[in-house]
């Protein structure tokens, strides 16, 4: 059965969802216990599974409460996580319900990092790995380990849906329409973005075709973002590491 994704959004710009597999259901990086249970004892959830993508706090205060609650098994790539059962290891993968999950390893913005994918129906959680027009910071790893994360998303079939774990979409926008000047989508999502902001509607999920047009860390190999930076010969992790330090002054 194709799964239904809940968007919870929990305070200022958290994401955090819930897969659904008829009553069967996973929750993925809940920030917070109370709206997580509201929505799985509206809908009479069976929750089997707490996935956290790292171990921040903003996805993660929530699960020692929902673990208690309902039981369901913590996993995850770190043994940092709150209460974690099951730490996994790149391209590992479980069930919910007859849904195959895989744990995809993305080091970058911490050192084990994950994201879950859903092969069979062209589905990602990417975490704090990469955002709407943007990517995480680097807090624990290395350019070149974030710049081959990314990579491994956008090597993704183009019309996998990408759902993320803050919105940030249109700030990440605003910087890319300065260092991606020329680039005519990153301006027609640019006037999407701030429509939807302005309805206060979510901007995920996005896609990777979507990503590939519009998100500056997904781009730069092209020129024109290398022309801004003044590094037209130099490495893709070279442009990325200026690119992402650039953004974080921005
Ligand atoms: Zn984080």
């Amino acid at each position: 059965m194709k799964p239904e994704v809940i968007i919870i959004s929990i305070a200022s710009d958290n994401y955090c969802y819930l897969i659904r597999s008829g009553n069967d259901a996973a929750v993925i990086d809940p920030a917070e216990s109370d709206p997580v249970m509201a929505e799985v004892e509206k809908r009479n959830l069976n929750l089997q599974y707490i996935l956290a993508t790292h171990h921040h706090s903003d996805h993660t205060a929530g699960i020692p409460e929902i673990k208690r609650k309902t039981g369901a098994q913590v996993y995850g790539g770190d043994k940092k996580i709150k209460s974690i059962d099951k730490v996994f290891l790149d391209g590992e993968s479980f069930l919910l319900g007859d849904i195959e999950i895989v744990v995809m390893s993305m080091p970058g913005h911490t050192r084990h990092q994950v994201a879950y994918y859903l092969p069979g129906y062209n589905m990602i959680f990417t975490g704090d790995t990469l955002f709407g027009a943007g990517c995480g910071r680097i807090f624990e790893g290395s350019a070149d380990q974030l710049y081959n994360s990314l990579m491994k998303i956008s090597g993704l079939a183009d019309d996998t849906l990408i759902y993320f774990g803050h919105e940030y979409t249109l700030e990440n926008l605003e910087f890319a329409s300065m260092v991606d000047e020329g680039n005519q989508e990153v301006g027609k999502r640019l006037e999407e973005v701030r429509q939807l902001r302005r309805e206060n509607k979510a901007t995920v999920p996005s896609t990777v075709m979507l990503e590939k047009a519009t998100n500056p860390f997904l781009r730069v190999h092209t020129i024109g973002i290398r022309r801004y930076l003044g590094m037209v010969d130099r490495s893709a992790v070279a442009v990325f590491e200026e690119l992402r330090k650039r953004k974080d002054r921005f």
